[in-house]
């Protein structure tokens, strides 16, 4: 299957709205479930003597993992729908959820949003479609869930629906754009075919919603760019840079530019899994030689990208950034270590430009004297040392860092401009 039919899809609600049900039962309902789940089961059923593969059965599975205390064992799961393979990416239940969607490390392209028809909006369905949209989310579709529990109550669906698309609106989601679904994740209504228990609901089913979805734009549409993991010498050929190329190709005679070391030169050979190649992709891991470049021009943290469109090199960045976990508070002057791709340097934080309500986006206050755990807010940022980092609008993939101070990742954020 090829890269640009794949979808990460992330699942985001509120806590019991049903998104390990429904996961459970997208697994059930397109004959996904895992391998070792239908083996288990297999063995059991036949110490029983009972054959047959139940629904019940997944969500027993699913709901023993998370007694191990694992909500994140339902994702990295696959299924299929006729147009895309998903893989479910990461789940909010997961400690690093936050943290992941910011770095960029779950990179889903899509979602769904789990609301519970009973409960409605609540804190943590605000906090996702906030999260969802500043961190580059491209769609959402809604899944006003537990409709069994208001007996498939049409006037509760349009009420849930309403508040969605007020929230939508809050933190600036294009509502049109939104599909809206109403499902029973545990009785399997409208996930897979249309329910006769909603004879007024009209739209699609969820399957057909992920179906028709809207390709993710692949990366090699956009420049190379290629962060250094490490520089090797190697008899016989030379330098050898190698790292994993986030967007663009990489092909031999191209003429590439490393920042911030500031050199270049032309491909020479580009190696994988130990054989030469003529050209590499995004995701591809690579070793390379360039014409003239020596061990000592170039380090681990220099991205490399075409020489007449090379990456940015920041004095200064502007960044949104939520505080995860801080002892205490984080003035300007603060000066921890930024992680982007494969760099790590010491930046301090020049200004606080502005806080913002980390569960709408709505501004709180222009130039707070500080923020703390749990707040979002936007900063200018200077690096110590030379950076190079992208706007995330631009390249996503370069445009995300998790900051660190006495060993744990304390914030995270993505860069909206970068002052060359
Ligand atoms: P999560 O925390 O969002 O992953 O929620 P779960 O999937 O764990 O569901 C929480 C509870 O709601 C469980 O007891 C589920 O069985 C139940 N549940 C989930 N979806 C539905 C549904 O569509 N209808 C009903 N009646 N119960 C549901």
């Amino acid at each position: 299957m090829s890269d640009e039919r794949h979808q990460n899809l992330a699942v985001i609600g509120h806590v019991d709205h049903g998104k390990s049900t429904m996961v459970g039962r997208l697994l059930y309902e397109t004959g996904s479930v895992p391998e070792h789940v239908i083996e288990q089961h297999k063995e059991e059923a036949e110490e029983k003597g009972k054959g047959g593969f139940e629904f019940a059965y997944v969500m027993d599975n699913l709901a023993e993992e998370r007694e191990r205390g694992v909500t994140i064992d339902i994702a990295h799961q696959e299924f299929s729908t006729d147009e895309y393979e998903f893989t479910i990416v990461d789940c909010p239940g997961h400690r690093d959820f936050v943290k992941n969607m910011i770095t960029g490390a779950s990179q889903a392209d899509n979602a769904v949003l789990v609301v519970a028809a009973d409960d409605g909006v609540a804190p943590q369905t605000r906090e996702h479609v906030f999260l969802s949209r500043t961190l580059g989310i491209d769609e959402l579709i809604v899944a006003v869930n537990k409709m069994d529990i208001v007996d498939y109550d049409e006037s509760k669906y349009n009420q849930v629906v309403s508040d969605v698309k007020d929230l939508f609106g809050q933190v600036g989601f294009a509502t049109e754009d939104a599909s809206f679904i109403a499902t029973s994740a545990f009785e399997g209504d409208n996930v897979a075919d249309h329910s006769d228990n909603t004879p007024w609901y009209d739209g699609p089913t969820l399957l057909e919603a992920l179906n028709d979805l809207p390709e993710p734009s692949p990366p090699t549409d956009t420049d190379l760019r290629l962060p250094i993991q490490d520089v090797y010498t190697i008899s016989g050929i030379g330098t050898v840079p190698v790292g994993r190329i986030e967007t663009g190709v990489m092909n031999t005679g191209d003429n590439v530019s490393f920042q911030p070391s500031d050199v270049g030169g032309e491909v020479k050979t580009i190696e994988m899994h130990h054989e030469e190649v003529p050209k590499a992709e995004p995701g591809d891991n690579v070793g390379f030689n360039v014409r003239g470049i020596g061990k000592d021009d170039i380090r681990r943290g220099d991205v490399c990208g075409p020489a007449d469109d090379p990456p940015s090199v920041a004095e200064t960045f502007t960044a949104q950034i939520v505080v995860m976990q801080h002892p205490s508070v984080i003035t300007a002057g603060y000066t921890p270590v930024f992680h982007a791709h494969t760099a790590q340097v010491a930046c301090t934080i020049e200004s606080i430009d502005k806080k913002m309500d980390p569960s709408s986006g709505e501004t709180q206050e222009e130039n707070p004297d500080f923020i703390q755990s749990g707040d979002a807010a936007v900063v200018t940022v200077r690096p110590q040392k030379p950076l190079s980092i992208e706007p995330s609008s631009e390249i996503p993939e370069l445009g995300s860092f998790a900051v660190r101070d006495m060993g744990q990742t304390i914030a995270a954020g993505k860069v909206l401009d970068v002052n060359e």
